[in-house]
């Protein structure tokens, strides 16, 4: 396939590049998009042939559900039923960072929803994302543009890397500004179940809602995406909490990420002056080092909090080397 990679500028995307993009999704095929998280690779979310080419073109497990994209909050409720309590999430943080898990209406095709009840729906804080969506006519189904179990792009040279000559289109419109993905919220169990951490902090959400997140005991059985080694580089991943450098991380050939150096020079180091910015740069920072040629990376574990805790769960994630109890590594993020 023949993979077309167009500049748009982020703020006021040309609009015959979105009439051609959503041509493309028309026809059942597949738009690489930036939104404030990380890139996403579209097709119509209604439509079973075009979401069964994400899948394809990812490598993704067919029982890992996609997000439903929207470009407004009515048409949740079109796809959805949304509670109460939902509805004020969504006039409070959409568009924004917040997936909410709501029971699916029949329109949702059951490849979109990987076979479940729920279909997850979020609004992207993204002038292309949005115009794109707008220009479709329907909601995108869009997972991260990557290849299924690699870093998630956060610019269109990622998507590029993993994806070229497996999408028909790629809008690049720079690098994305949270760099981490959306925060998942099961909105169907009382007290609502973080089932993923992400962009939009859960002291936000807590403060809002007047209420403690549930988390899941094992989070694959609600979010089957959780139960996938997710987010790695090829070279291997070890997390540094201070002191003594992990065992086998040899400085002279391995890279270096995070907000404070250990005091041995690492050949290559990426330091970020804030949890925001080590948010941002942490998955371009994965691929850049992997190019390097580094021998693996040594990333610092962040503080829990704000957008610290989808770090911290990305970070476990990438360093994942097999099988793990998934309750004890729930506990490890401090949920
Ligand atoms: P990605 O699009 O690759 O960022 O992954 C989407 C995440 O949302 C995965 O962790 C999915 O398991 C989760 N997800 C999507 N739809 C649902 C749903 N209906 N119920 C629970 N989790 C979902
Ligand atoms: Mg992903």
């Amino acid at each position: 396939m023949n993979t077309l990679r167009v500049p748009v500028d982020p703020w006021n995307p040309d609009p015959a590049v979105l009439r051609e993009a959503a041509a493309v999704l028309r026809r059942g095929g597949l738009v690489a998009f930036p939104t404030e998280t990380v890139y996403g690779l579209g097709a119509n979310a209604l439509d079973a042939d075009a979401v069964r080419g994400i899948y394809r073109a990812k490598g993704r497990p067919s029982d890992n559900p996609l997000i439903l994209h929207l470009a407004c909050r009515e048409e949740a409720e079109r796809l959805a039923r949304p509670t109460p309590r939902a509805r004020s999430l969504m006039s409070a943080f959409w568009p924004g960072p917040l997936t909410l898990v709501l029971p699916a209406r029949p329109v949702v095709p059951a490849e979109t929803r990987g076979g479940l009840d729920t279909a997850a729906l979020r609004m992207p804080d993204h002038p292309v994302a949005a115009a794109l969506i707008e220009a479709a006519g329907f909601p995108l189904a869009a997972p991260s543009a990557n290849l299924s179990g690699r870093p998630s792009p956060t610019d269109a040279d990622s998507v590029w890397e993993d994806l070229g000559g497996r999408a028909d289109m790629i809008l690049d419109a720079g690098p994305v500004s949270v760099g981490i993905e959306s925060t998942v919220l099961d909105m169907t169990a009382e007290p609502p179940l973080l089932l993923r951490p992400g962009g939009l902090s859960r002291e936000v959400l807590e403060d809002f809602l007047g209420v403690g997140l549930g988390c899941p005991e094992v989070p694959s059985a609600r979010s089957p995406g959780t139960r996938y080694r997710h987010y790695a580089p090829f070279v291997p991943v070890w997390i540094w909490e201070g002191g003594p450098l992990p065992e086998g991380a040899d400085p002279g050939r391995c890279g270096f990420m995070g907000l404070t150096s250990p005091s041995a020079p690492f050949a290559r180091s990426l330091r970020f002056d804030s949890p925001e910015n080590y948010a941002r740069g942490l998955f371009a920072g994965f691929r850049a080092m992997e190019s390097a040629g580094v021998l693996g990376i040594v990333v610092q574990w962040p503080p829990a909090s704000g957008v610290g805790l989808g770090l911290r769960d990305r970070i476990r994630r990438a360093a994942r080397t097999g099988a793990e109890d998934d309750s004890a590594a729930s506990a490890s993020l401090g949920l």
